[in-house]
């Protein structure tokens, strides 16, 4: 899962990308709203974290613009306590979620899981595909009862596909959606990770979807012909 903060406060930025980061996401950053447009524009983010007052461009704007132009991914605004009137604005311009500040941090990593999840369409913050369950509160992955060590970049790809279970996802989508900005991209380590992570979870509910991508299904289940 890869978010987008859009945060002016340097600390305050710093602290949501590090809680972020430690909590098992690739995280971009912006400090003004110019920034963070054209990072939502451009780039596909699985959530966002946007602050309303903003130099260059506020947040409102922000938001409006993205939704004008289709862009749907999940905003959790951050607000000023009891502006009640911002909080009408930003869910009229289109947010999902607001938190007010000052906060805690352990809120906006609930509603961010909540909101992620919701995009989905899944009810609940523990996915299950056959024997496999992913615990995305406690960042933990188990097979049949017992916890598997997994790295966070493995967790990341785990948590991806099964938000996604049912679905054939690219490698390039998987590019997009776990790393960062910064970071050097390139979709043939994809499948070393994926094939990591076949070996450490022991069961077949990855399968490989020749020259389109990876399909978790439950273990036994036929393909779709590609
Ligand atoms: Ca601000």
């Amino acid at each position: 899962m890869r978010l987008l903060v859009v945060e002016d406060d340097r600390d305050l930025n710093r602290q949501l990308v590090g809680a972020l980061e430690q909590a098992g996401y690739a995280v971009d950053k912006a400090f003004d709203g110019e920034e963070g447009f054209f990072l939502g524009e451009t780039e596909p983010y699985d959530a966002v974290v946007l602050d309303l007052g903003l130099p260059g461009r506020d947040g409102i704007s922000v938001l409006s613009e993205w939704r004008k132009i289709g862009r749907k991914m999940p905003v959790l605004i951050l607000t000023a306590r009891d502006r009640w009137n911002d909080k009408v604005r930003g869910f009229d311009s289109g947010a999902d979620d607001y938190v007010a500040k000052p906060f805690h941090m352990e809120e906006i990593l609930a509603r961010l899981r909540a909101l992620v999840r919701r995009s989905a369409g899944l009810a609940s913050s523990e996915l299950a595909c056959g024997p496999v369950r992913l615990d995305t509160k406690a960042g933990r992955v188990l097979v049949e009862g017992n916890p598997i060590k997994v790295t966070s970049h493995e967790f990341r790809l785990l948590s991806y596909l099964m938000h996604h279970t049912g679905r054939v996802i690219s490698r390039s989508e998987l590019v997009e959606h776990l790393y960062d900005q910064d970071f050097d991209r390139d979709s043939n380590t994809i499948e070393v990770f994926v094939g990591r992570l076949r070996k450490k979870l022991g069961v077949d509910i990855i399968q490989t979807i020749r020259g389109l991508g990876y399909l978790v299904v439950e273990p036994g289940s036929t393909p779709p012909a590609a």
